[in-house]
């Protein structure tokens, strides 16, 4: 218990704090993209690469912007009730391009009832994206998701997402989500931070499963109303 307050302590002291970076990066930043862009169209065929490279970084710098500003206060957060189903299931339209070039399939059940909650739609679905392509990165040589929605009672929806993955090692466990923890060569280590706390949010928890060289399960639980 004591783990967990910490935990959220931490995020609410980093989200204020980068939630004001984050503002104050952003347009610098587009001015930056905006020159880049102009400048290109100028370039001879040469110098095209060095291109390529600032453009691909400052989109890297955009994206860490982008998450960061996840955890800021929520300016104008409207929550409205919502069937999660239908949020997870234009999750995965979404995902399946990217899902068929790795080489991975989606296997989903949805459990036949009413999965309507208070929740802010945008948010969750940046949520399902995150543990999704967290799936997918793990599976290099493809695979397969399961993407569960059950009714737990008539209080908790569970959404489960599940690779077969490297998986996670025991001792690892405790440091998903907090920033900047990534194992990935060009990862951020801000996804699962802005994802637990979204949750948290909602008045949910996560909870993870995970058997090294089998693969890893995201459990995510939410109230209904
Ligand atoms: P990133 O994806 O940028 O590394 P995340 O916050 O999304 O940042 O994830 C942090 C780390 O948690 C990952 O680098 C990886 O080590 C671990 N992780 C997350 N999801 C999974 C998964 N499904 N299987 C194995 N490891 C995972
Ligand atoms: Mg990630």
């Amino acid at each position: 218990m004591e783990n967990r307050l910490k935990k959220s302590d931490t995020l609410n002291v980093v989200g204020e704090l980068a939630a004001g970076i984050a503002h104050e990066i952003r347009n610098p930043m587009t001015a930056l993209k905006g020159f880049i862009q102009l400048l290109q169209g100028e370039m001879q065929e040469s110098q095209a690469m060095y291109f390529q490279v600032i453009l691909s970084e400052l989109n890297r710098i955009d994206s860490i912007i982008n998450e960061f500003l996840i955890l800021a206060k929520p300016q104008a957060v409207k929550y409205s009730k919502v069937d999660v189903t239908t949020i997870m299931k234009e999750t995965v339209d979404l995902l399946t391009a990217q899902a068929v070039l790795y080489n991975v399939q989606f296997e989903t059940y949805f459990d036949q009832f009413l999965s309507i909650i208070c929740c802010e739609p945008n948010q969750l679905k940046k949520v399902f994206v995150n543990l999704i392509k967290n799936a997918i990165e793990v599976m290099p040589t493809g695979g397969k998701i399961v993407i569960r929605i059950e009714s737990k009672d008539d209080k908790n929806i569970c959404i489960s997402i599940q690779d077969e993955g490297v998986g996670i090692p025991t001792g690892k466990l405790k440091k998903l989500g907090e920033p900047f923890y990534t194992t990935k060569e060009r990862g951020t280590g801000l996804g699962l931070m802005v994802s637990y706390k979204i949750i948290e949010e909602h008045k949910g928890f996560i909870k993870v499963e995970s058997v090294e060289g089998v693969g890893t399960t995201f459990h995510i639980y939410l109230p209904v109303q």
